[in-house]
């Protein structure tokens, strides 16, 4: 049991208002229920962010995070590779290393979260849009005009954070030089030739500015059985800021989108250059792999860090407070570790909450800061941008 405090009787339990329905948000209502809370989520999209997102790699804190929050181990949570391998422009393997982990998807995380929340805690289509905090509790504003109180706010709305805003007006999200093209490939899509060559690695390609890698996931359905798994791929690459940037992150709409644009939301132009540019650069199973790949998405790189995560009750967690570089494979798992470290020091209630508070926040502004710097100073010298 994760308790070792006594847990407040259902009526008594304090509560929480956890705004971002996504990963770190789940997380912490997992967590703080385990830990006597009652939490509520309110999400902004009114529609289930199921199919959302791509690969990730597994990390010990979400296991952690889910054994506090008693959910039970999943022995298909994901997909194992053993060695890692970089491959040549012509498709030689160059280097081979063993170094085993397990990877899963986004929605495999989200799906076995959202099963383990209390019957009517996620609040859909419930956009934050202000709140307010006296010494006794926290009151938050929605734009559908409805008004919720709590003892604690949790902001675990992203890199974009609504709460962060209000809060930390100067903190914002700064481009870092490159985006990452991002695909999914169901397995049987993939040629027999580029399958054996990928299969059971994880699998790099490091160019001139510019680094693509790819490992297995489960398949939409989750599933990790052989032939309904998925291909994954990232391809970093270099795009300056202005012009080049804005084209990109324009939509076959035409609508201009700041950080990301969704799967089949990518214009015909930035499209066939990129297609063109994989043909050009990537090695022979990578280019087919991506040529493969029917809706491509885009996430811009972006470095964000807060200097404060906690003022009085309203907390930042995930993405809202730090956003470190992918190539740390740790964003997922710092937002997992924030909610459970969180979930620890409220266990037993709201009682000497600046003090537990104050406590929590030193470990975990240190933990962002570090991570941050490590993802900086990894990303930057794979792009050439050190
Ligand atoms: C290319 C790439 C690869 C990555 N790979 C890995 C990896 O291998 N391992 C790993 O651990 N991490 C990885 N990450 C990072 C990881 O995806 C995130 O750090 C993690 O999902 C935590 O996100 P979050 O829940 O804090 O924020 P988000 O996922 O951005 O969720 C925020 C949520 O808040 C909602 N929201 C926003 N504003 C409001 C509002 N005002 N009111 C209500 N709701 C609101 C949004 O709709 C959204 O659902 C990767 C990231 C990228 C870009």
């Amino acid at each position: 049991m994760p308790h070792d405090r006594p847990v407040p009787a259902p009526a008594e339990r304090p509560r929480a208002l956890v705004v971002g329905g996504s990963l770190a948000g789940l997380l912490a209502a997992t967590t703080l229920g385990a830990a006597g809370w009652k939490a509520d989520v309110f999400e902004r999209s009114p529609q289930p962010l199921e199919s959302r997102g791509g690969g990730l790699v597994l990390q010990p804190d979400v296991l952690e995070a889910f054994r506090f929050a008693g959910i039970p181990p999943d022995p298909f949570l994901g997909v194992t590779s053993d060695d890692r391998i970089y491959l040549d422009a012509h498709d030689r393997v160059i280097s081979r290393s063993f170094m085993p982990q397990t990877q899963t998807s986004w929605n495999k995380l989200y799906g076995t979260m959202r099963s383990a929340l209390p019957e009517n805690s996620l609040h859909a289509g419930e956009r934050l849009v202000s709140f307010k905090q006296s010494g006794d509790g926290v009151t938050a504003l929605f734009a559908s005009g409805r008004i919720e109180s709590g003892d604690i706010l949790v902001g675990a709305d992203g890199a974009m954070s609504t709460l962060r805003t209000q809060l930390q007006p100067a903190s914002q999200p700064r481009y870092a030089g490159y985006v990452a093209w991002r695909g999914l490939v169901p397995e049987r899509m993939l040629g027999a030739d580029a399958a054996a060559k990928l299969a059971g690695t994880f699998a790099f390609q490091q160019g001139r500015d510019h680094l693509l890698l790819e490992y297995r996931i489960p398949g939409e359905d989750g599933s990790v059985e052989p032939g309904r798994r998925r291909w994954n791929w990232v391809w970093f690459r270099k795009v300056s800021e202005g012009p080049d940037l804005t084209r990109l992150l324009t939509d076959r709409l035409g609508a201009a989108h700041r950080f990301s644009l969704p799967p089949g939301e990518v214009a015909a132009g930035p499209m066939r250059e990129m297609r063109q540019a994989a043909v050009e650069h990537l090695a022979p199973s990578f280019s087919e792999l991506v040529l493969a790949t029917e809706e491509p998405f885009i996430q811009a790189i972006i470095d964000l860090a807060v200097p404060r995560m906690v003022t009085g009750r309203a907390i930042l967690i995930g993405d809202a407070a730090f956003v470190p570089r992918p190539h740390t494979a740790g964003g997922a798992a710092k937002a997992a570790a924030d909610a459970v470290t969180l979930a620890r020091a409220l266990q037993g209630g709201a009682r000497e909450l600046p003090e537990r508070l104050a406590r929590w926040e030193t470990d975990r502004l240190a933990a962002g800061a570090a991570m941050c710097k490590w993802g900086i100073s990894i990303g930057d010298r794979i792009m050439g941008l050190a």
